[in-house]
């Protein structure tokens, strides 16, 4: 039933014109990729990626931005900026790569193994909450989600941090985070016109 309802909504990320791929900050470079290859080849992490970063940019130009979102590509970009700063056409590949993993992460269209968005959601709702991170919250709530097992292994970190005074257990919260929530949603419109998450056609609620 998830399965189908990703693919409903890949589906109509499928018919998001080409326009709104431009519309991305930078997006409109794309236009100017010469297929080189200089990006791929720069990338440290391109050997296992479904699709290379120059594959990448040839699917959004040929408006295939369902397939970029349910690959694993945006998610094994490490941000290096390699390919950003060869690129002979100027095209800001990182900054596209970082807009892509929002939108997959907003249509909830990234591969079930890929972990970053929860972390991601996960961040976002404890800044939400406290104003700022609680590492503490965000590592217990991320294992309790995945593997609890996991955590095991992470006690004998925990403790020295906490020995350190470097693992507070009880969070601290700031002052005026309602405003700060304001800001950081004025900041984080959706990019793309005319689809909005969860409101994608045949999307059930
Ligand atoms: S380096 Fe730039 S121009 Fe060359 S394939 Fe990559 S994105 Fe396109
Ligand atoms: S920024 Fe990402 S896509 Fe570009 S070279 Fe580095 S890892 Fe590869």
């Amino acid at each position: 039933m998830q399965a189908e309802r990703a693919d409903r909504r890949a589906d109509s990320l499928g018919h998001v014109f080409l326009e709104d791929v431009y519309a991305i900050p930078g997006g409109e470079k794309v236009k100017e990729c010469i297929q080189c290859g200089t990006c791929s080849a720069s990338c440290p992490t391109s050997y296992a990626m479904d699709y290379t970063p120059r594959e990448i940019i040839a699917a959004l130009r040929a408006g295939m931005l369902d397939r970029v979102l349910k690959s694993n590509t945006i998610w094994l970009c490490a941000s290096c900026y390699s390919c950003t700063v060869r690129c002979p056409s100027g095209i800001k590949l990182t900054d596209v790569m970082y807009e892509l993993k929002r939108l997959a992460i907003d249509f909830d269209l990234a591969p079930s193994n890929v972990k970053a968005p929860l972390l991601s959601k996960l961040f976002v709702s404890i800044v939400d909450k406290y104003g700022r991170i609680s590492e503490t919250e965000l590592v217990s709530k991320f294992y309790l989600k995945t593997n609890p097992f996991n955590m095991l292994g992470m006690i004998p970190r925990a403790y020295k941090l906490f020995m350190r005074r470097n693992l507070p257990l009880i969070p601290h919260k700031i002052e005026g985070t309602s405003e700060l929530k304001k800001c950081a949603g004025s900041m984080s419109a959706p990019l793309v016109s005319g689809l909005q998450p969860g409101s994608s056609s045949g999307e059930e609620n």
